[in-house]
């Protein structure tokens, strides 16, 4: 697969598979392309040549015919509703309530009776620890409350994939821990795929099955984390390691 932006080849020759109920994490510099991948996978981007799969189903493009052809937006927006994904800005829909943002996607993507999506979103609210926030505004949160949100919006589409993009790097230190700890149990208890870009190795060491450490749009080491980050074999990663742990 690669991604190029304008003459910028983001993402080079990458062919990865990660296994359903696999938690991956991606680490590496900034500007590795780990961001991207994400992106990829959520369509928000698309990959300039090659493909990208969900369970077997193209995700944008297919090969047929010898031709890569684009799929439909039907097509994609039925995969995509499968992954669910949470942003290092939280991203909430500032104009609406905490309860009204996790509803959206249950009731009109997924068309899930209002009474139904309000009964799981506290549920999942009482997960997070804000079952007393449903209608506040995102404005009246802290950092670390609009995450534990954006977290429940998340799996309120009882999304297959989860992609975790630098989810604490936005918050005071001081509230990093409440929300990785949510997200430990979310691995702890679910079998929701997840892949991760993070730089809290602690937590990286704690949630995942594997470790993949990227660098200029490759990956230069692939391990599990308790190898990758006690003794990575690559020169590239022991140096990245060093400068973050
Ligand atoms: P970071 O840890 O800083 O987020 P990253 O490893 O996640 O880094 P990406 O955000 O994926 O890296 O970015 C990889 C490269 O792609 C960078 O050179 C970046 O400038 C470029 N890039 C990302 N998104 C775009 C875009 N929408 N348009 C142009 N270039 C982009």
């Amino acid at each position: 697969m690669q991604k190029r932006f304008g003459d910028n080849i983001v993402l080079n020759d990458l062919n990865f598979e990660v296994a359903k109920g696999e938690r991956v994490t991606l680490i590496g510099p900034s500007g590795s392309g780990k961001t991207t991948i994400l992106r990829l996978v959520m369509t928000l981007e698309e990959a300039t040549d090659g493909y990208i799969y969900i369970d077997g189903e193209p995700l944008t493009h297919e090969l047929r015919g010898g031709k890569r052809v684009e799929l439909k937006e039907k097509h994609k927006n039925d995969v995509r509703k499968r992954i669910g994904m949470v942003f290092q800005q939280f991203n909430l829909f500032p104009n609406m309530t905490v309860m009204e943002n996790i509803i959206e996607a249950p009731v009109h993507v997924l068309k899930t009776p209002k009474d139904a999506a309000k009964r799981r979103a506290l549920e999942l609210l009482d997960q997070v620890g804000l079952a007393d926030k449903a209608d506040a505004h995102p404005m009246q949160l802290s950092g670390g409350q609009q995450q534990r949100v954006a977290i429940a919006r998340a799996l309120a589409m009882d999304p297959e994939i989860l992609l975790l993009d630098e989810v604490t790097s936005a918050l005071d230190p001081e509230i990093v821990g409440e929300v990785l700890s949510i997200l430990r149990d979310v691995a702890k208890t679910t079998d929701i795929t997840m892949l991760i870009v993070t730089h809290e190795m602690q937590f990286a060491r704690d949630v995942s099955n594997r470790v993949l450490m990227f660098d200029g749009g490759k990956i230069v080491e692939e391990a599990s984390p308790e190898v990758m980050f006690t003794q990575p074999k690559q020169q590239r990663t022991q140096e990245f390691l060093s400068a973050v742990l």
